[in-house]
C-alpha cells in the first residue's frame, strides 16, 4: 500500500516536532506501507523569506532577517544532533549570494522580481527537506531528498505556477524507478522549461502531495497539520467546533474556497482525478481519526458538514431602472473588473434584474469603482444606472453540505436562525452546485450568526 505523508510548516516548527514527524513516518513504514514524504518549509520561514524579498527589492538591508533565518535552521540542526557541515550550509551560502546579486541588479521589472523571488522562496523547502532527510538517516532510516524542481514542470506564472500534469507525472514515475531509499520531497516547488524555479502558490505543498499521489497511484494522501482535521467552524468563533469525520472532494473545496484554512484548493484536482482519498491528520494528536475527503460519504443525517466565513469584505451595489432587461450589463461589469485583475467573492442578482451586487476585497474598492465608472459612464450620466453604492465591514458566511442538494428546508432553517438572532442579511447567494448557501452579514454580527447556526446544525441535542 503506497501512501504520501505530507507535513506542513506547523508540524515542522522546531526540533521536537521534527522528531515527532520522524516517528510518524517510521510508524507508517512499520505498518508495511510504502511511504513518500512531502514537506513544507519550517513554520514561518516562507513568510520571512517573503519579507526578505520585499526588502531586497526596495534596496534595503536583508542581513538581519537572513541572520534570523539562518539561526532558526542552525538551532534545529544543533538540537537534532546533525552534522552541521553538510550541504545545508552550502544552501545558506547560495541564499546570501542570490540576495547580494539581486540587490546589485536592482530588479525593476515585476516579472523579474517574481522570478527571483520564487528562487528565494524555494530555500524554505530545500532546507527543511534536507534537515528531515539528515535526521531520518541519523536515526536509522535511509532517506534522500528529492528536490521537486527535478520533476514538476510548470509554466512561468511565478508565485502561482500552473502545473503541466502529464509531463510531471511521467517524470515522477521515471524518477521513482528503482529507488531504494525513502524519498523526502520538497513541497511547493516546480521548475519551468527554462530551468528557472517556480512555486505553486502559498500553501502549495498540499498540492505537491496530491501531484505525487496521482503520479504514483497511491492509495492515500495524508496531510499532517496541527488540528484534528477539518472543523465544522472556525474554532476562534465557535468553542464547540468539531472535526468533520468524512467529506466529499466538493465539500472540501467549497469550504476551502470560502475561507476555511484547511487545504490548498487545487490539491483536490489530481486526487479527484485518480479518486485518491485525502486524510487530514494532527501531528500532535496522531490517534485522532482526522477528516477523510473522498468521492462519497455516508450522509448519515449530516446534511451540512461545515460553516466558514471571511470577514472585512466590501460589497458594491449597482442598480437602476435602465438595467432591467438590458443585455450584457453583467458581462460588461465582470469583464471590466476582470481586466483590472479584481477577484469577485460572491455575486447576487435578483430576478427583477434591477440590481446586481458583488463582494470583493476592500483594498480593491477604488480600482473597482474607477473601472465601473469608466465602463458605464454613459449609463451613469443618463441615470440609467443610479449612483454606485459601496458597503463595508461585512462578512461572508457559507454553509456547506452535499445533503442540501436534495433536502428541502435548509435555507429555511438558516434564515430562521438568523432572524431569531435579529441579524440582518445584506445579500444571499446559493452556489450553483447547491452544496453551498452563502450570505452576507455585518462584521459585528458574524460571530453570533455562526454560533447560532453551528448550534442548530451541528451540536448534538442533549435531551
Ligand atoms: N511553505 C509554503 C508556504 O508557506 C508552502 C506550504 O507551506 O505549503 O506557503
Ligand atoms: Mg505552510
Amino acid at each position: 500500500m503506497k501512501k504520501i505523508l505530507k507535513f506542513g510548516g506547523s508540524s515542522l516548527a522546531d526540533a521536537d516536532s521534527i522528531m515527532q514527524v520522524a516517528s510518524i513516518i517510521k510508524q507508517t513504514l512499520q505498518s508495511g506501507a510504502e511511504v513518500y514524504v512531502v514537506v513544507s518549509a519550517m513554520a514561518g520561514v516562507t513568510d520571512k523569506l517573503t519579507g526578505i524579498g520585499k526588502d531586497a527589492m526596495k534596496g534595503g538591508s536583508t542581513e538581519d532577517k537572513l541572520g534570523e533565518l539562518i539561526d532558526i535552521h542552525e538551532d534545529v540542526i544543533l538540537r537534532l544532533g546533525l552534522d552541521s557541515d553538510f550541504e545545508l550550509v552550502r544552501s545558506f551560502g547560495n541564499l546570501s549570494t542570490l540576495l547580494s546579486e539581486t540587490i546589485n541588479q536592482c530588479p525593476g521589472a515585476t516579472d523579474d522580481f517574481a522570478m527571483w523571488n520564487d528562487e528565494l522562496l524555494s530555500f524554505g523547502e530545500r532546507l527543511s527537506a534536507r534537515i528531515i532527510t539528515a535526521y531520518l538517516n541519523k536515526t536509522g532510516k535511509e532517506a534522500e531528498t528529492l528536490d521537486a524542481r527535478e520533476v514538476i514542470l510548470t509554466d512561468t506564472n511565478y508565485g502561482n505556477a500552473y502545473v503541466y500534469y502529464q509531463k510531471s507525472y511521467d517524470r515522477i514515475r521515471v524518477y521513482m524507478m528503482n529507488r531504494e531509499k525513502l524519498q523526502v520531497i520538497t513541497g511547493f516547488l516546480g521548475s519551468t522549461e527554462y530551468g528557472t524555479t517556480s512555486t505553486l502558490g502559498r500553501s502549495g505543498s498540499d498540492y505537491t502531495a496530491s501531484i505525487f499521489g496521482a503520479a504514483l497511484n497511491v492509495s492515500e494522501i495524508q496531510i499532517w497539520t496541527d488540528v484534528d482535521g477539518i472543523l465544522t467552524a472556525n474554532p476562534g468563533l465557535v468553542d464547540d467546533a468539531i472535526s468533520i469525520p468524512q467529506l466529499t472532494y466538493e465539500e472540501a473545496m467549497e469550504l476551502a474556497h470560502a475561507g476555511a484554512k484547511v487545504i490548498f484548493p487545487p490539491t483536490m484536482i489530481p486526487a479527484l482525478y485518480k479518486q485518491i482519498p485525502i486524510v487530514i491528520k494532527n501531528t500532535f494528536n496522531p490517534s485522532a481519526p482526522g477528516s477523510r475527503i473522498g468521492q462519497d460519504r455516508v450522509l448519515n443525517g449530516a446534511i451540512t458538514v461545515g460553516l466558514s466565513s471571511v470577514s472585512h469584505v466590501s460589497l458594491i451595489r449597482l442598480q437602476g431602472a435602465g438595467m432591467v432587461g438590458v443585455k450584457g450589463i453583467n458581462a460588461r461589469l465582470f469583464t471590466c473588473l476582470a481586466e483590472k485583475g479584481i477577484s469577485v467573492m460572491l455575486v447576487s442578482q435578483a430576478f427583477s434584474e434591477h440590481s446586481t451586487c458583488f463582494a470583493l476585497n476592500p483594498s480593491e474598492i477604488e480600482l473597482a469603482l474607477a473601472a465601473i465608472e469608466a465602463e458605464f459612464e454613459n449609463e451613469l450620466s443618463l441615470k440609467y444606472i443610479d449612483k454606485i453604492r459601496v458597503e463595508s465591514d461585512l462578512s461572508l458566511v457559507a454553509v456547506v453540505g452535499e445533503g442540501m442538494q436534495t433536502t428541502p428546508g435548509i435555507a429555511g432553517i438558516i434564515f430562521e436562525e438568523l432572524g431569531k438572532a435579529m441579524i440582518n442579511v445584506e445579500a444571499i447567494a446559493q452556489g450553483s452546485s447547491r452544496r453551498n448557501i452563502s450570505f452576507i452579514v455585518r462584521d459585528q454580527d458574524v460571530q453570533t450568526a455562526i454560533r447560532a447556526l453551528h448550534k442548530r446544525l451541528f451540536e448534538r441535542k442533549t435531551a
